[in-house]
């Protein structure tokens, strides 16, 4: 990059049909606020957009399923989104929202120029229709089958089990999940975006960058090798963005079409409000300036593939520089599930501990490679034994010793010995590393990097034992140890390096340049001292999880059903009469069963647990009037019941040998 850094930094537009989560939080909220923080502090010209993603059939869904309209949907979790974000002090320069007026009508001119530009094309296709409800059934108004790995009830966008992108016409054994009757297929007209002719110059654009994180590149380019297909960006729908055509007025875009559009009109709104309205053009359109999204992995395919290929075919605006995807955060040892009601809201939290705690832990876990896990526990560790102990611990004992033994003022320095070098070399070496890593996105080793400076901090006061002797040299390199750490906390922990700055008597709040600088002189005085955090007891442990979290056998807690629906269901004792490996999948057998009258097969996903001569002869039992399926190639008449163990499947036998056939009710 030649001349001035710029850059242009979004957050994945939270979709406004829900609050948001401590997954949501660390996927792509605090890792960019981190990396803004700290370009502000250096003096980059840098700005961060988003805001909510309003349209789609999920906010219709919910709107139908709450007798509301879809505006009141996005109005309650806009204004509830943006109070957690201000909570968790993420900071925007602008928070939009895609209902907005600026983004309507540059989500029209977007679609019109790359129309003009031939790169888009009508075609009239079949689609799911519901003849009871009256109406086409786009993306989530489906469910059914995913083709790809056979999981039951997965939505007409996206296979949650495979992560595969759908279209609802795909799904198997589709239903209309308004009246749950089975849709027919119905002529339509949609607009398609030519995906496929850009496989290859994606494909060499991808490549070329090479510092993407590994998830992004790998995922991309394997869909690549895969091959686009061309992708309808209408949907017969009422809610969204009209398609600004004649003959097409009933149609909205497509949800994903508008929603990346939404970085760019939010920083348009951005410039109007500072007055300059054509200032957001020096970030979409003005050569090297990076864009950097954070996302999460789930938004890879329209991150990476989706969006460039559509700024592509419009060709004015700036293709992203960098995605920044991070990979899933479990919760106590599962994947979170917003339906299950496993998971922590970050409003919850955030009530509860200040959000620097809750923002510490998260990107000393940050799952920036591979899945990470929050359990409480741990959670509390981090505070009372890093956060505190350490860092909090030496802030502490250098202010209060300065200010009961020499009244509150920093004494001149003497001759430094090799220990003060040594300690101003590691004030140096914490400045630059921390920034270092946080511009190569290594979060949690930037935040390493200023705790490393505390530990050393609390080691050279202990060796310089200021107690046991005057020690004027040593106070000085520890107060301006405290201030390059509440420098260098601010983009991890923004109220703890204002309160620190505040305790140290400094009114400007200092850049990153001068972090590693001994400003803090001889004859300063400090401010008022106090505690900076205060640890977390086990019983506030005990009560949030109580309050919050369901306890995981309430987890699966289904409602009530009747007698008779149960009696719906035949379950029979069988015995294996025979174990072959399923010729498609790894994980599978194909098990032979006698019923008595009948032999069946079943398909059954429990080779990691049981080796096959451990099943022969076993007797067990299976529902046998599940409808039957083709699993991967082979068919399954029904299924084995076991129990799940953490995840492993465990077998259900009956109690002493009994005649295979025999009912269990
Ligand atoms: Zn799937
Ligand atoms: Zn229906």
């Amino acid at each position: 990059m030649t001349g001035e850094e710029r850059i242009l930094v979004t957050s994945a537009l939270p979709y406004a049909n829900g609050p948001l989560h401590i997954g949501h939080a660390i996927g792509a909220y605090i890792p960019a606020d981190v990396y803004v923080r700290y370009h502000r502090m250096k003096g980059t010209d840098i700005i961060y957009v988003s805001g909510t993603d309003e349209h789609g059939t999920p906010i219709a869904v919910t709107a139908d399923n709450e007798n509301i309209t879809p505006q009141q949907v996005v109005d309650k979790y806009h204004k509830q989104i943006k109070e957690t974000f201000q909570k968790l002090n993420i900071s925007f320069d602008n928070f939009s929202r895609t209902t907005e007026k600026t983004h309507h009508q540059l989500s029209q001119q977007i679609f019109l120029k790359i129309k003009e530009k031939n790169h888009l094309y009508k075609k009239t296709v079949q689609r799911p229709y519901c003849s009871t409800c009256k109406r086409f059934l786009p993306d989530r108004y489906v469910k059914g089958i995913c083709p790809f790995c056979d999981a039951v009830d997965q939505r007409g966008d996206q296979c949650e089990v495979c992560g595969k992108q759908l279209e609802p016409h795909e799904l198997k054994q589709r239903y209309c999940t308004i009246c749950h009757g089975t849709p027919i297929m119905k002529d339509t007209t949609h607009w398609f975006f030519k995906l496929k002719q850009y496989n290859h110059k994606l494909e060499d654009w991808i490549t070329s960058n090479k510092h993407w994180p590994d998830n992004a590149r790998n995922f991309s380019l394997g869909w690549l090798r895969e091959g686009l297909e061309d992708r309808a960006i209408t949907r017969d729908l009422s809610w969204g963005i009209p398609v600004p055509v004649n003959g097409s007025e009933e149609k909205v875009l497509y949800v994903w079409f508008d929603a990346p559009i939404g970085y760019i009109s939010s920083t348009i709104e951005w410039a109007e409000r500072q007055k300059k309205p054509d200032l957001w053009k020096r970030y979409w359109k003005q050569k090297e300036t990076r864009i950097v999204h954070f996302i999460g992995k789930d938004n890879i395919p329209f991150h990476a593939i989706i969006w460039p290929a559509m700024l592509m075919a419009e060709g004015s605006y700036n293709l992203p520089w960098q995605i920044s995807s991070n990979e899933y955060l479990n919760l106590e040892g599962k994947k979170m599930s917003t339906s299950r009601g496993w998971v922590i809201w970050l409003h919850e939290i955030l009530d509860e501990w200040p959000a620097d705690y809750l923002r510490y832990y998260l990107i000393c876990i940050n799952p920036a490679k591979h899945d990470t896990d929050f359990s409480l526990k741990d959670y509390q560790h981090h505070i009372n034994h890093e956060l505190i102990a350490t860092l909090g611990n030496f802030i502490h004992r250098t202010l209060t010793f300065i200010e009961k033994n020499n009244k509150s003022i920093i004494p001149e320095p003497g001759e430094m010995e090799e220990l003060d070098e040594q300690a101003i070399r590691e004030i140096q070496k914490a400045v630059k590393e921390t920034g270092e890593n946080i511009e190569d996105f290594r979060f949690s080793q930037a935040l390493q990097s200023m705790m490393h400076l505390a530990h050393k901090g609390n080691e050279y006061f202990q060796h310089k034992e200021p107690w046991k002797k005057e020690n004027n040299t040593t106070l000085y390199v520890c107060a301006n140890m405290v201030k390059t750490l509440a420098v260098l906390m601010k983009p991890f922990m923004p109220a703890s390096s204002k309160e620190t700055l505040k305790m140290l008597g400094l009114t400007n709040e200092p850049g990153w340049g001068e972090a590693g600088e001994l400003s803090i002189k001889g004859g300063h005085r400090l401010g008022e001292i106090r505690p900076l955090y205060s640890k977390i007891e086990d019983d506030e442990i005990t009560s949030f999880r109580n309050k919050n979290l369901k306890k995981e056998h309430e987890v699966d807690e289904m409602s009530n059903i009747s007698f008779e629906k149960f009696k719906e269901m035949d379950l029979r004792i069988a015995k294996i009469v025979d174990v072959r490996d399923h010729p498609n999948a790894d994980k599978l057998y194909l098990l032979k069963c006698d019923l008595g009258g009948s032999v069946k097969q079943l398909v059954a996903g429990i080779k990691d647990d049981y080796p096959q001569e451990n099943l022969l002869g076993k007797q067990v039992v299976v529902l046998t009037n599940l409808e039957p399926a083709k699993i991967r190639g082979e068919k399954s008449e029904g299924m084995i019941l076991a129990a799940d163990e953490g995840g492993k499947p465990i077998l259900l036998q009956p109690d002493k040998e009994t005649t295979p056939g025999a009912r269990v009710r």
